[in-house]
């Protein structure tokens, strides 16, 4: 039985006041240590945008990365993917590595032009460099009480996806990111712990979806990107709206929510929202 969680955000768009020695940068990183008495387990959600803010950080933090025991990817874009490779270098042998296989389907951003927003590395280089790719589409059980969502059931018509493009079957379109998703934690006696990259599938939809696979209705805490940050009035109305219902006792949005976004909660959750940042640990 999980015992102890203790996230620490390694990168963030922002660092946390005071210290000096973590850098800032668009992107995302959580290391979560789970302690389980007799067994630990050293997980990495998402590798932030590059390896020099990714390396930086976590020896800042005293992250050692050489005995990580798992590495999930909560997508393929450049600003979650973009450390791996050093991240890679760090890593003491060959390391798991929990992804949707679309993490390598072009991932383009269109305005104003066209541009790869995508890992910048190749499958064939992250394998050389010591990854196993999992290739998972569906949620998988990785430690007792911890589960991957695989790809999220998207219900609210609020949250539809998009500005973002890929090319499938020949055929330039519409990306809604089924590469999307996130961390479901059972934190014993507390209720459900959602860990999110960028939350692309839309958070509301994600915390459905994780509840759902765990069996868990009881919302304890949601941390990470909410992918509000252009997002209109009435989509961060509902997403409150929806939050509040929810009703989590710990909310701490980051990286893609947007400030407009982290007020409008702060402004429903009172106290219990508390905006991210690089140099963050959090007990649960
Ligand atoms: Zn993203
Ligand atoms: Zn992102």
């Amino acid at each position: 039985m999980l015992q102890e969680l203790r996230l620490t955000i390694v990168v963030e768009n922002s660092a946390l006041f005071g210290n000096s020695s973590v850098w800032a940068q668009h992107g995302l990183s959580i290391f979560l240590d789970l302690d389980y008495g007799r067994e630990r387990m050293k997980l990495l959600l998402d590798t932030g945008a590059c390896t020099e803010v990714m390396l930086h950080n976590a020896d800042a933090l005293h992250i050692d990365l050489s005995h990580l025991d798992l590495i999930c990817l909560s997508h393929g874009h450049y600003d979650h993917t973009g450390g791996l490779m050093g991240v890679l270098q760090r890593v003491n042998g060959r390391i798991c590595i929990m992804a949707h296989p679309e993490i390598f389907a072009p991932k383009l951003k269109a305005q104003p032009i066209l541009r790869f927003i995508g890992p910048p590395f190749s499958r064939t280089q992250a394998e050389a460099a010591g990854a196993i790719m999992l290739d998972c589409r569906g949620p998988a059980v990785i430690a007792p009480g911890v589960m991957t969502t695989g790809e999220v059931t998207r219900l609210e018509a609020f949250e539809r996806v998009s500005g973002f493009w890929t090319v499938k079957d020949g055929q330039y379109c519409e990306d809604n990111i089924p590469d999307d998703q996130a961390l479901a934690i059972n934190i014993e006696g507390k209720g459900l712990a959602v860990i999110t990259g960028c939350a692309h599938a839309g958070i509301i939809n994600t915390i459905k979806h994780a509840q759902k696979i765990t069996g868990i209705e009881e919302l304890y805490a949601v941390i990470g990107g909410f992918h509000l940050a252009s997002a209109d009035e009435k989509r961060i109305e509902a997403t409150a709206d929806a939050l509040r219902k929810l009703d989590p006792a710990i909310l701490r949005p980051g990286h893609c929510t947007g400030q407009k976004a982290i007020c409008r909660l702060q402004e429903a959750l009172g106290e219990r929202c508390q905006p991210l940042a690089a140099g963050d640990t959090i007990q649960l």
